[in-house]
C-alpha cells in the first residue's frame, strides 16, 4: 500500500520511559515492600542517560517519536519531559502509576488517566494525544474511558500489520499496533532478583538486529508498517544504541521509507479512512 506522499512503508520509533517504576511494582508484586536501590537503579538510568543518548541519536538522523511517559514518572523527572517535548517529539499518556489497568476498578483506572493527563499537560501544554497501556494489559473499560478522554490513538494491540480502527461505545480510536518481535525487553530485560522475572538471558545484539532488519525487509517488501516499542533503560546503553543507529542507517539506505511519530500515522490513517 502507499503511504504519505507515495512512501513505501512506513517506520514509527517509540520508547516506554517507565523509569524505576515498573521495577518498584515488580517488588510489590513480590511482595517486598522495601525499596531495592540496585533495582531501581537500573529503572533510573532510563531518564538519566538513556534518554539523552536517544535524544542525540533522533537529532543526528533527524528523527521525531513517540514517548509514552507514565505520570508518576513525569511528576519525579519534569526537566526530562520538557528536553524531550523541546525536542519536538510526542509525548503519550502510559498510565500513572504504571499499574495494570486490568487490576483496577473503573473508578480507579480513571483515576490513572485522569492524573497522567493533567501532569503531562501541566509539563508540556498540550493534552497528550495518544495511550499505551501500562504493562500491556487493559481492562474492559480502557478503551471507551480513551475515548471519554479524546484519545485520538492507542498503541498497544497486537491485531494486525497496519493501523486498524477500533469502536468504542460512541466513537472510533485509530490502534497503531506493536508485536513482541518489534521490543526490546523480550531480548534483552535482564534482572537478577526477584527470581523468575526477567532471567531469561541477555540476546546479542547481532541477533537483534538480524530479527529486526529482517523484519524490515519484510514490511518494506509488503508495503507495511512498522512500529518499535523500546525502552530507553534497556536501548540507552552504549552498545544497544548503536545497534539502532545501525539499523536506522539500514532504513534510510532504502527509497520511500517514511519515519513518522504515531500522532502523524494515526492521522494519516485517519484521513485514508474516511
Ligand atoms: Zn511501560
Amino acid at each position: 500500500m502507499e503511504w504519505l506522499d507515495g512512501a513505501r512503508c512506513v517506520i514509527c520509533l517509540t520508547f516506554d520511559l517507565d523509569a524505576d517504576i515498573s521495577w518498584r511494582n515488580i517488588l510489590r508484586r513480590h511482595n517486598i515492600e522495601r525499596d531495592n536501590p540496585v533495582i531501581l537503579s537500573q529503572g533510573r538510568y532510563g531518564p538519566k542517560v538513556g534518554v539523552p543518548r536517544v535524544l542525540r541519536l533522533l537529532k543526528k538522523y533527524d528523527l521525531k517519536a513517540g514517548f509514552f511517559i507514565p505520570g508518576e514518572v513525569a511528576e519525579r523527572y519534569p526537566e526530562t519531559v520538557r528536553d524531550i517535548a523541546t525536542e519536538g517529539h510526542e509525548i503519550g499518556h502510559h498510565g500513572y502509576s504504571h499499574r495494570n489497568p486490568a487490576s483496577c476498578s473503573l473508578l480507579e483506572e480513571k483515576e490513572e488517566l485522569e492524573k497522567g493527563i493533567k501532569i503531562l499537560e501541566e509539563l508540556t501544554d498540550e493534552k497528550p494525544l495518544g495511550y499505551r497501556a501500562p504493562a500491556a494489559d487493559m481492562s474492559e473499560n480502557t478503551l471507551n474511558l480513551l475515548s471519554d478522554f479524546n484519545f485520538i490513538y492507542d498503541s498497544s494491540m497486537m491485531g494486525d500489520d497496519v493501523p486498524f480502527i477500533v469502536k468504542t461505545k460512541d466513537k472510533e480510536i485509530i490502534e497503531l499496533p506493536i508485536r513482541w518481535i518489534l521490543d526490546d525487553w523480550v531480548y534483552f530485560g535482564f534482572n537478577y532478583f526477584p527470581p523468575l522475572e526477567y532471567q531469561s538471558g541477555i540476546s546479542s545484539h547481532r541477533k537483534v538486529f538480524e530479527i529486526w532488519s529482517d523484519e524490515f525487509e519484510a514490511v518494506y517488501e509488503e508495503g507495511l508498517y512498522y512500529m518499535l516499542a523500546l525502552h530507553p533503560q534497556i536501548i540507552g546503553i552504549p552498545s544497544r544504541a548503536r545497534m539502532l543507529e545501525k539499523l536506522i542507517q539500514f532504513m534510510k539506505s532504502k527509497e520511500g521509507v517514511w519515519f513518522a511519530s504515531p500522532y502523524e500515522i494515526s492521522k494519516f490513517w485517519r484521513e485514508k479512512e474516511s
